[in-house]
């Protein structure tokens, strides 16, 4: 018995899910979108926490499928904070009169392939029974853990960044201990830290962070961007971050110090390009590492100032071509205050949680009242391993395998967005892969009707890895032009 027939079921109300959505409804296909959060957002539903903000600029972090819905919308800073990010994600829901066909707060537990009739049936934690043609997953990535932490005997609140819809928790007055931190505690840290009546930072593995320059945006900024609408539609896909930047400066033409104010420039400029817009090499050249290392180091020291927290929270053991880098609103200030504790975990380990907080491995007690997680989406972990999926002969799939992210042999018209090699938002600008991945859908469907076939399916699995987001893009659109050759259409 089933509850619902369509033709396309997508999983996911985020950024992927909403383009999903929309784009395939434009098809004239029955679409229907289901997500376990409270709202339209995704990722930015979920992180409402203080601090959580976009380190991509916002005018790069809009979808281009239609110039309208982008010129209509108008960021009030450079880098918008998560919840204005999540009012954009619902703005564009109502603009596009997307809820009619979205169940919110309804996860989706299994999807079935009944290979004979090369449909799927979904059932979902409401009981709900769907069969569907097409079952896209726009799952995003499931929350790292902070840290391998048993809590159950803590007597006090345990708060996680990755489940913090906006305004639910506050922290003003209490013990706070934030572990982690990674860069969800570089963003919570200093928004917190002026109304805690005390925090303890809990650091187990040091990000390297530049200071945020984070004007605000009005009309005369709002006119400027808009006014590259068509170029940024244009270049975004091409690029290999779907950022803007892209690096230029070849190190041989400059002189060392050239480079070292180009670099001092570029960091003083408060944004991504310090890597995205500088030297060529970064990732590829150990010595163009250095050097964008030695300038992000030299300024993270300066603002420390104190030798212990230069040990605490500066990383030692990798540059930043493959550490997180992220930017920061005072987070390093924020450490730095008297009332803050920083406590390096890799020195001192967490021995136990207790009901009065966290005992370390020296002994040391940290009293608390609340003890925050700080997690972040894991890029290892697809959400789309936590539902049972049964391919061809009851068959569990596996994430991980895939072709171009997009399809799995055996699991005909299941296509997924968050699946490796699709590019993550360590290295990508996400609403530029969504949006080209969900636009890709929706053509291969076509193609598909126009060719009068039922069922897509992937012969094969690969590349294993891509050279960013242009390189992705492109093999997702020369495999299309070709006619899906490494796809079987029945
Ligand atoms: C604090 C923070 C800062 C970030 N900054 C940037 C940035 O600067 N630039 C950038 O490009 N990206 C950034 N990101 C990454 C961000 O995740 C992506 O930009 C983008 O939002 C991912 O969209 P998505 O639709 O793929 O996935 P998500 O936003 O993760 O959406 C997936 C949705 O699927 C739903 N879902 C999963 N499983 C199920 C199920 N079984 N049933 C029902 N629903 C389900 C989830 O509830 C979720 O709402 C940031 C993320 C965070 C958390």
């Amino acid at each position: 018995m089933v509850d619902r027939e369509l033709d396309v079921l997508v999983i996911g109300a985020g950024v992927g899910g909403l383009a999903a959505l929309h784009l395939l409804r434009a098809e004239g296909l029955r679409v229907r979108a289901y997500d376990a959060a409270g709202d339209v957002g995704g990722v930015w539903w979920w992180h409402g926490h203080p601090g959580s903000h976009l380190d991509t600029e916002g005018p790069a972090y809009q979808f281009s499928f239609c110039e309208e819905l982008y010129r209509d919308w108008g960021w009030s800073e450079r880098y918008p904070a998560g919840y204005e990010v999540q009012r954009w994600l619902r703005f564009v829901a109502d603009r596009l009169d997307l809820r009619r066909d979205l169940a919110l707060r309804t996860r989706v537990v299994s999807a079935h392939l009944d290979d004979a009739r090369g449909r799927w049936t979904v059932r979902t934690d409401r009981g709900e029974a769907i069969d569907t043609r097409f079952v896209v997953a726009c799952t995003g990535l499931l929350p790292g853990p902070a840290a391998d932490l048993a809590t159950d005997d803590f007597a006090g609140t345990v708060l996680r960044t990755s489940d913090w819809p906006e305004g639910r928790h506050d922290l003003a007055g209490r013990r706070v201990g934030v572990v982690g931190p990674g860069t969800a505690g570089v963003q919570l840290v200093p928004w917190i830290a002026r109304d805690t009546a005390h925090l303890t930072v809990l650091s187990c593995a040091p990000v390297w962070v530049v200071a945020r320059s984070n004007p605000v945006y009005g009309w005369a900024e709002r006119d400027a961007y808009r006014a590259r609408f068509t170029e940024l539609r244009t270049t975004l896909p091409t690029t290999t971050t779907g950022d803007r930047y892209e690096p230029r400066h070849r190190p041989a033409d400059l002189e060392p110090a050239e480079r070292r104010a180009l670099l001092e420039d570029l960091r003083r400029d408060g944004s991504r390009r310090l890597w995205l817009d500088g030297l060529t090499g970064l990732g590829t050249d150990p010595a163009v590492d250095a050097e964008v290392t030695a300038v992000v180091r030299d300024a993270m020291v300066a603002r420390l100032g104190d030798p212990r927290l230069v040990d605490a929270l500066v990383p030692a053991d990798h540059g930043v071509a493959t550490g997180p880098v992220a930017l920061d609103d005072g987070y390093l200030e924020a450490c730095a205050r008297p009332d803050v504790d920083v406590v390096d975990l890799r020195r001192d380990p967490i021995a136990a949680v207790r009901p009065e907080g966290v005992v370390l491995a020296s002994g040391a007690v940290h009293d608390l009242d609340v003890l925050v997680l700080a997690e972040e989406p894991d890029a290892g972990a697809p959400a789309l391993g936590a539902i049972d999926v049964r391919g061809r002969d009851g068959r569990a799939l596996d994430p991980s395998a895939s072709l171009l992210g997009l399809a799995a042999p055996g699991f005909p018209n299941l296509v997924t967005t968050a699946a490796p090699p699709a590019p993550t938002s360590r290295h990508a600008v996400m609403t530029t892969v969504r949006e080209h991945q969900a636009a890709w859908i929706a053509r291969a469907v076509r193609d598909l009707d126009a060719a009068g076939c039922a069922t897509l399916e992937a012969v094969g699995t690969g590349p294993a890895t891509v050279d960013g987001v242009g390189d992705y893009l492109a093999r997702c659109a020369a495999e299309a032009a070709a006619g899906y050759p490494s796809f079987r259409r029945r």
